[in-house]
């Protein structure tokens, strides 16, 4: 009955949520049926294969890997899931001790992209010779053809999405697809590389001074900032769960959960409405409970900081006579070539230049939803409740963006209360038309996840918040946001885009990093 659970799902004629439902009923039944098959001697379901997963060392992301644990169980596949964070080492022992057919690496954050690489490496020397596949936000089929493959002979695979993995994996064990799949495979991604060595070469980065000299200028001689209500450190020590409902964004919870569309008009899909409303109705008793209970804490810590621009660094004062240097902080700068007029763009270009005598600000904000999903998701797992735990985890994720925007409202109409008269409904505030950004490290203004220390270290976050920084630079508990505010009026997001070794070079200097350092913070967009 599950195998026919996962094909349905392969082929698009179930949910994912229908899916993982299914796999909780199961689960049950076999744990009541148990004993009684040990006596027909029936307890041993042919397994289609054995399976390792891991999120590697220095992430914590594990949502879409607890997906597709789940998804493959259905199919008759065993899991071996070695949870979070999980060192190269462990990998390796686990897979010959445990003789896997095949080892499934998942991480969120681009220095999870590293760690495969050097994962794939390691597996190499070992003489391992089973099937690599690679998943997660960042990971992508280039990425993986142009940075892992080429390490691991036996073969590294890109899976999209967990509806894929299924069917993909199939064909990977089966004796008769199984060479063919992978000698496919392999073609594949050597055409992947071939046109990405030539596209490389038609399009050349300008040099970092050129960049620099093509940086946005924005009029400072007529500006004038509005200065912070609150300036320093302040703690929002017990958010209210209740009052960070209306804030949720609730389209990419549905995204999670694999279901494509907007909410709230998808409740009146034809083809997914129905199992929408069903897991926002499952998803809604999850959060009354949860608010009830008090079984997730919500805290927040944010800074507004007497700032200014020194070209592509931030510079933050320790106070308003703007004597004294805080804390420098570098951002990137785009380097493509682009048509004339279109300006090269950093962040810093949004703040007073340190020479306009113009006195300006930024703020940094550290907020969590994570505490206590950890304990909450593995209590459900213990009572063999895939869904419940994969929701708990989705709804802290959440819980943690809408922190986001409820902290960005108050600081905008408190803290900072530059936009004091702001009107804006829950719609309004979700599609972000208000007046600043709040560019986070790792999205692609700043894609540095390694300024989330300066971050930290700014707010004393970890002892403010309880949140904590992997070697990777991924919040811990997942379920949080940090970031910068930007209020000027123009300020807006863009993608950084490709850089050059120069910059990254530059760079290592101003963040006090060692070259290879900070080639490998900004490997994903290194070119
Ligand atoms: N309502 C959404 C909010 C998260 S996505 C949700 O609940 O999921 C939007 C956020 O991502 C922004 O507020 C910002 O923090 C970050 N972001 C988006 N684009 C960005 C970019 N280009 N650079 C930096 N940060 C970005």
């Amino acid at each position: 009955g599950l195998n026919r659970v996962g094909e349905l799902f392969g082929a698009g004629k179930m949910f994912l949520p229908q899916v993982i439902r299914s796999a909780r009923v199961m689960k049950r039944a076999v744990t009541v049926l148990d004993p009684h098959l040990q006596d027909l001697n029936q307890g041993a379901i042919q397994s289609a294969g054995k399976v390792l997963m891991a999120t590697v060392k220095g992430d914590v992301h594990d949502i879409g890997k607890n997906i597709v644990s789940v998804v493959l169980g259905c199919n008759n596949y065993e899991i071996i899931d070695l949870g979070v964070m999980v060192p190269v080492e462990k990998i390796i022992e686990t897979a010959k001790k445990e003789q896997v057919d095949i080892v499934g690496l998942s991480g969120l954050i681009t220095p999870s992209l590293s760690e495969m690489v050097h994962v794939a490496q390691e597996m190499d020397r070992a003489g391992l010779a089973i099937p690599l596949l690679v998943g997660g936000a960042t990971t992508s089929r280039v990425h993986t053809a142009v940075k892992i493959a080429p390490f691991y002979e036996p073969g590294v695979f890109h899976v999209q999405d967990a509806s894929r993995a299924v069917s993909f994996i199939g064909t990977l064990l089966n004796e008769d697809s199984s060479a063919e799949t992978r000698a496919r495979i392999k073609t594949e991604y050597e055409e992947v590389r071939r046109k990405r060595a030539e596209a490389a070469e038609q399009k050349k980065l300008l040099p970092l001074a050129e960049a620099q000299a093509n940086r946005l200028q924005l009029d400072w001689i007529d500006f004038k900032a509005d200065p912070p209500r609150c300036t320093g450190v302040q703690v929002l020590d017990e958010i209210d769960l209740a009052s960070l409902r209306d804030f949720i964004d609730w389209t990419p919870f549905l995204h999670t959960w694999r279901l494509p569309g907007r909410y709230p008009q998808i409740l009146e899909d034809p083809e997914v409405g129905a199992e929408a409303k069903r897991l926002m109705n499952d998803a809604s008793a999850m959060l009354d409970e949860i608010i009830d209970r008090q079984s997730l804490r919500a805290k927040a810590v944010l800074g507004i900081f007497p700032a200014a621009s020194d070209g592509d660094d931030l510079v933050l004062f320790t106070d308003e006579s703007r004597t004294e240097i805080l804390r420098r902080v570098p951002f990137l700068r785009q380097q493509r070539r682009s048509q004339a007029g279109r300006p090269n763009l950093c962040l810093t270009d949004f703040v007073a230049p340190i020479d306009s005598g113009q006195p300006d600000w930024v703020g940094a904000f550290v907020v969590t939803a994570g505490l206590g999903s950890s304990v909450l998701a593995d209590n459900h797992i213990a009572a063999g409740d895939d869904y419940q735990a994969i929701m708990v985890k989705a709804l802290a994720d959440r819980l943690a963006e809408a922190c986001a925007e409820y902290l960005h409202q108050q600081a905008r109409t408190v803290h900072w209360s530059y936009a004091t008269g702001e009107n804006l409904d829950n719609l309004a505030l979700i599609n972000e038309e208000y007046r600043g950004i709040r560019p986070a490290p790792g999205y692609p203004a700043c894609p540095d996840h390694f300024a989330k220390q300066a971050i930290f270290e700014l707010l004393d976050a970890v002892q403010n918040t309880g949140v904590s920084l992997t070697e990777s630079c991924a919040m811990d508990p997942a379920a949080s946001v940090a970031g910068w505010f930007f209020a000027h009026p123009e300020a807006k997001y863009f993608g950084l885009g490709k850089i050059g070794r120069d910059q990254s070079d530059n760079y290592a200097s101003r963040a006090g990093l060692t070259k290879d350092a900070a080639a490998g913070w900004l490997a994903a967009n290194l070119d």
